[in-house]
């Protein structure tokens, strides 16, 4: 009998999925290096996602992405988990090993590092606090990679106050919480400026901030990439501050998880962009 070696398969898992970029980018990675595989859109209700992912690795699939609403569910039922994937409470990047346990990691936050460091090449985390909108699952992975990067202190507001009160208690004194309707008053002097909610996405509510106090030398950035330049990120280019937008943070979170089921570190360059913004 002749071993045919399969072709491996790896996909995101959604509720819904049909938004997701994710195809796009591994799909394109695929043909540019000329790999044998494919990656795919599956919608997978919660309930029954971990039958699901006990039975993929039988169907020839090496590894998954999951994203809303699976990131915190998935840490229930995979078998290892990485420590900044518990620190964070979530994950996105699930391998299906070869011993038939479930991996399961989080490259949010050194995504969003490997954005700033590619794009704003002068930017120091170090030279001052930074500002932190938002306290959802997002922000949890930021705060990470921020205080793992050496920034002095984070200030950090969200509109449900326990929800940042939660981070604080989880990533300790360099998390400061701000009330919301004064964020404005807290990007003063800051480094880092990051929006993390889901504010001044397509079809969302604009985000209001207050930015008189915001200094030009303070890097801005936005998690959302949806228009890419959000009317945030040109409010601050208004001032006179760097920015830098969303979509490479989920070029670079998808990096890891492609390399170790496909083989081969791919390239987040700019045909990439063009590659996910065209799709
Ligand atoms: P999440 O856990 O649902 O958190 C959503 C955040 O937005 C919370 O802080 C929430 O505040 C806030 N928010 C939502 N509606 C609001 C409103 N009307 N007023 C004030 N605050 C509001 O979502 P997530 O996973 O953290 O994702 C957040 C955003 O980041 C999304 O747009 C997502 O697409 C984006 N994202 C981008 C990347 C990337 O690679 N670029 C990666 C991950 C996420 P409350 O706590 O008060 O509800």
């Amino acid at each position: 009998m002749t071993d045919h070696p399969r072709i491996p398969l790896a996909g995101v898992l959604g509720h819904p999925v049909a938004h997701s970029r994710s195809p796009a980018l591994h799909g394109y990675w695929l043909r540019r290096y000329g790999l044998k595989g494919h990656y795919i859109p599956i919608d997978v209700a919660p309930a029954d996602l971990p039958h699901v992912l006990r039975t993929l690795p039988q169907m020839g699939f090496v590894g998954v992405n999951v994203t809303i609403p699976h990131k915190e569910a998935i840490l229930q039922i995979a078998d290892i988990i990485t420590d900044r994937a518990a620190l964070i409470g979530a994950a996105n990047t699930v391998i299906f090993r070869k011993d038939g346990k479930i991996h399961a990691d989080n490259t949010d936050g050194t995504g969003f590092m490997a954005n700033l460091r590619q794009y704003a090449t002068l930017w120091d985390p170090s030279a001052g606090p930074a500002a932190v909108l938002g306290a959802g699952g997002a922000a949890r992975a930021v705060i990470a990679a921020l205080i793992e990067a050496g920034v002095p202190e984070i200030r950090l507001a969200n509109r449900t106050r326990p929800r940042a009160d939660a981070l604080r208690a989880d990533f300790g004194a360099k998390v400061v919480v701000h009330e919301w309707n004064m964020a404005g008053l807290m990007i003063e002097d800051c480094a880092t400026l990051v929006n993390t909610t889901s504010l001044g996405m397509t079809g969302k509510p604009p985000l209001h901030l207050n930015m008189e106090r915001l200094s030009p030398d303070t890097l801005v950035t936005d998690l959302v990439y949806t228009p890419l330049k959000t009317q945030f990120l040109l409010e601050a280019e208004a001032r006179g501050c760097f920015t830098v937008d969303g979509l490479g943070m989920l070029l670079h979170q998808g990096a890891p998880g492609f390399e170790r089921w496909f083989g081969q570190r791919p390239e987040v360059d700019e045909a990439t962009r063009q590659a996910v913004l065209s799709a």
